[in-house]
């Protein structure tokens, strides 16, 4: 276990980032193994009433084109995955008002049926929806925290309280969710210090699965000026937060590849032993732009939806095994929880 003292000192020395990515990934062979879960990502709506600065998706920016999808739609989207192999459907969404309790408890449970895990990541709600939404089927939750840093965060998100962020999570864990959580590397402001209280956070909350990825500025944003965060610290915080957390699931961020040829097979092999390729139609997915230049294989869209999934799912298994990877065939809960 490091101190934060140690931590720091790690993030600011670049002359040993080698061996901490080899470290990691060690851990990650020991406590996971070399099995890759691919999760299904479904972006089932960009209508958001929140305004987090960093976000392209904020209520603020009226240049989306802000689109729900029918819960059939996402009924339909999720069976498509799961006919071709996905053994986990991920539904996301901004904070859309119009799934409600009920809404959301229907399609969950009809996306149970197919025989797959399923993750939420649809923002901050109240204990009884989270209740109703396990209730419903649903196995895993994700949330980020973002930054502990509160000041920071109280910045980077107008109207929200970081003490309800922090209760959200509190109740996913309370209530038995597989919980996730995360932060952004490079937010304005944002020091090494605060980015090694993120990782002891994750620690402390025991979280499942940790997705970090780096800022990047969104042009209709107030942050469309800030620097994007560092493709290599964001990879050092992930392997630390591997060699802390050992056995939990980490996702070889999109927001990596994004800013880094091939970031996320480097993140592979960094420490994370999770891809979440995205099986939302094209039509939609182009207008899920929580920031610029999301990496997407439109260009091989024939018509055919399964088609082009297919070919996702292929190109991506065979970068997997390409560095020796396996893909699983399994659900992909975490270990001996
Ligand atoms: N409404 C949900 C889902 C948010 S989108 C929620 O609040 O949890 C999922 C993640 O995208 C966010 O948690 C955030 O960390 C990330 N994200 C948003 N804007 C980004 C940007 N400009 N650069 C990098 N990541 C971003």
């Amino acid at each position: 276990m490091y101190t934060k003292a140690e931590i720091i000192n790690i993030l600011k020395d670049d002359s040993q980032n080698e061996a901490l990515f080899l470290k990691a990934d060690k851990i990650r062979y020991e406590n996971v193994g070399d099995e890759i879960h691919l999760r299904g990502l479904i972006e089932f709506s960009n209508i958001c009433s929140s305004s987090c600065k960093y976000c392209g998706l904020r209520t603020a920016n009226k240049n989306v084109q802000r689109y729900k999808m029918s819960p059939d739609e996402i009924i339909q989207c999720a069976k498509n995955a799961a006919d071709i192999g996905y053994k986990t459907i991920v539904l996301q969404s901004g904070e859309d008002k119009f799934f409600t309790r009920e809404i959301l408890c229907k399609i969950i449970s009809e996306i149970k049926k197919l025989d797959v895990a399923l993750t939420l990541s649809i923002g901050e709600r109240s204990k009884d929806d989270y209740r109703a939404f396990k209730d419903a089927g649903a196995d895993r939750y994700l949330i980020r925290i973002e930054t502990t840093d509160e000041n920071l965060y109280t910045k980077m998100h107008p109207n929200m309280d970081f003490k309800n962020r922090l209760n959200c999570l509190y109740n996913l864990k309370e209530l038995g969710y597989e919980t996730g959580t995360g932060c952004l590397v490079g937010l304005p402001g944002q020091t090494i210090e605060s980015l090694a209280n993120d990782i002891l956070f994750f620690k402390n909350l025991e979280a499942d699965m940790v997705g970090i990825g780096p800022f990047i500025p969104h042009p209709n944003t107030p942050l469309k000026d800030t620097p994007k965060g560092d493709f290599t610290l964001a990879l050092k915080v992930m392997s630390l937060v591997r060699i802390l957390l050992k056995d939990i699931n980490i996702p070889a961020t999109t927001a990596m590849e994004t800013i880094w040829p091939n970031g996320r097979i480097l993140a592979l092999q960094a420490g994370a032993n999770v891809i979440m390729p995205n099986v939302t139609k094209f039509e939609y997915k182009k207008k899920y732009e929580i920031y610029p230049g999301k990496i997407s294989k439109d260009a091989c869209y024939d018509g055919n939806l399964n088609n082009q999934l297919l070919l996702e799912k292929k190109d991506i298994e065979e970068k997997i095994k390409s560095i020796g990877r396996i893909i699983s065939n399994t659900k992909g809960f975490r270990k001996n929880h």
